[in-house]
């Protein structure tokens, strides 16, 4: 019931309680700002938590175990086919997000951080309505919005059951056909679980191919691998009618000016995610939004209303909780009067299909968009002593270099373990490491990492474990 109107003061109020605001929340805090943080939900953690990255690679670690399983046959062991046991799976993965939101809750409350749960709402250039239990008004010297995005919904679909990434992470039950429209880093991650899970799934994405913001070679190779688990991978197929059916819903598709229609007990659309920057007042503090309903900021994360700070999904960049957690770093230091600013040179880019695709700074793709001159160096996991010892060699690791020095522009991987391989190549990135440095850096043996060293070694004209290029 909501009461009377409460009003208060805080130094700093951060609207968000994702991997931006909340750890917004404890760096201020660490820096001696009076912190409140407004969150909606009843856990902090934000999608990342409760509905992302955290679910979602739960459920990829449990399809990996059944995968795992079935390929041990190669190693001489044999399993039964598995059962699944879904309420047994929904309460692992509730349990960790239940474990990591008590964790959050813990480190805010030792640094005196007040959490209020309610809507946030701008009232004015330094007020904030809050509704929730009760209502408030709060009276902020700085604010920082950290408010996130939601799945994008297609006007096709409005008043369908259909599933977005949300509901797909709550595993309501196993469809026997999922088509899942939209094939970015979510649709894929959720159609290969799903597809371990037992469903025939069918991926169907507008653009003329999987992933369209990763390099072209390095998709190729789960593609080859998402063939032998998925029901079908449609490009440059377009979703123009949908509705009910008895079996669930039909999903009509036109390719190349034919229209075919897929049947499916289930719906999944992930066709992206749309920042949370509307309903919020942002009129009252003087604030628009561009073209994609981000909020423009400076390097500091700085709104043009300088006692206004924006980060993580509502603001430009690409949607990951890293960038978030980075900016939200910033821009606590900014405005605790510390010099800060996002100059970070590489933002690693993973997407957790199996094999892992991971690439951190300069791109193939945005090298030939603006015309960098750039040199490629790729080193196969088929001559690495790990990748055979783990009946994984498909995949490679490639450096991306300026062809008039040896600096280190980029590098993509797609194999087991990339999505931690790429920390190392993002450090080196960072540091502005040549490839003379990571020549004389040590990686253990046998391990996954040496891969980068030998894709140096590749760029380097001194390949070790594969044979030198034509004409050297
Ligand atoms: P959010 O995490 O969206 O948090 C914003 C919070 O603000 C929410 O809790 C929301 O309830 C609250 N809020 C919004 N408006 C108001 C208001 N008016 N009043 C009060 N509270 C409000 N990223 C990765 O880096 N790695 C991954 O592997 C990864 N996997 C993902 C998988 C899926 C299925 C999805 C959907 C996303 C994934 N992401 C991943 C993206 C990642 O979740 C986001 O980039 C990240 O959560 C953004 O953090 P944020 O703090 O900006 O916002």
């Amino acid at each position: 019931m909501v009461m009377g109107t409460l009003r208060e003061e805080a130094e700093l109020a951060i609207v968000g309680g994702g991997p931006g605001g909340y750890v917004a929340a404890i760096r201020a805090a660490d820096l001696g700002r009076e912190v409140v943080l407004i969150d909606e939900r009843t856990r902090l953690g934000g999608v990342c938590l409760l509905e992302g990255c955290i679910p979602s690679k739960a459920l990829i670690h449990a399809a990996g175990l059944i995968d795992a399983a079935r390929e041990a046959k190669a190693v001489g062991l044999e399993f039964a086919p598995p059962k699944l046991d879904l309420g047994v799976l929904r309460q692992f993965v509730h349990g960790v997000i239940a474990t990591m939101a008590k964790g959050i809750d813990g480190l805010l409350q030792k640094r005196g951080v007040e959490v209020i749960h309610g809507r946030a709402r701008f009232t004015g250039p330094r007020t904030l309505l809050v509704e929730g239990e009760h209502q408030s008004t709060i009276e902020f010297r700085n604010a920082i919005v950290a408010t996130g995005s939601r799945p994008t919904r297609i006007p096709l679909a409005e008043e369908l059951p259909v599933w977005t990434s949300t509901e797909a992470l709550g595993i309501p039950e196993i469809p026997s056909r999922l088509i899942v429209v939209g094939g970015g880093y979510i649709g894929l991650e959720l159609g290969q679980v799903y597809a371990a899970l037992g469903s025939k799934v069918t991926i169907v994405e507008f653009a003329p191919r999987l992933l369209p913001g990763a390099d072209p070679d390095l998709v190729e190779v789960v593609v080859r691998r998402a063939k032998q688990g998925l029901a079908g991978m449609l490009v440059e197929s377009k979703v123009v009618g949908m509705e009910r059916t008895a079996a669930g819903l039909a999903v009509t598709v036109e390719h190349e000016g034919q229209r075919q229609t897929l049947e499916a007990e289930r719906v999944l659309i992930a066709v992206g995610r749309t920042p949370n920057t509307d309903a919020i007042g942002l009129e009252t503090l003087g604030l628009s939004v561009d073209a994609q309903k981000r909020i423009p900021v400076t390097d500091e994360c700085r709104t043009s209303a300088p006692h206004v700070f924006a980060i993580g999904d509502a603001v430009p960049g690409p949607m990951l909780a890293h960038k978030a957690s980075r900016e939200a770093k910033i821009a606590a230091e900014v405005l605790s009067q510390h010099k800060s600013a996002f100059d970070n040179r590489a933002i690693p880019a993973v997407v957790y299909t199996d094999p892992e695709i991971a690439w951190a700074g300069l791109t193939e793709r945005e090298a030939l968009e603006r015309s960098v001159p750039i040199k490629v160096s790729r080193f196969p996991l088929r001559a690495l002593g790990r990748a055979w010892t783990l009946g994984r060699t498909e995949g490679f690791v490639k450096m991306i270099t300026a062809p008039d020095t040896s600096l280190l522009l980029g590098v993509g991987m797609v194999g087991p373990q990339a999505s931690e391989l790429i920390a190392e190549a993002t450090l080196a990135l960072e540091m502005g490491a040549t490839l003379e440095d990571i020549l004389v850096t040590i990686h253990p043996h046998p391990s996954m990492s040496e891969a980068i060293l030998e894709a140096a070694e590749v760029a380097a004209g001194s390949p070790v474990h594969i044979n030198p290029a034509k004409g050297r």
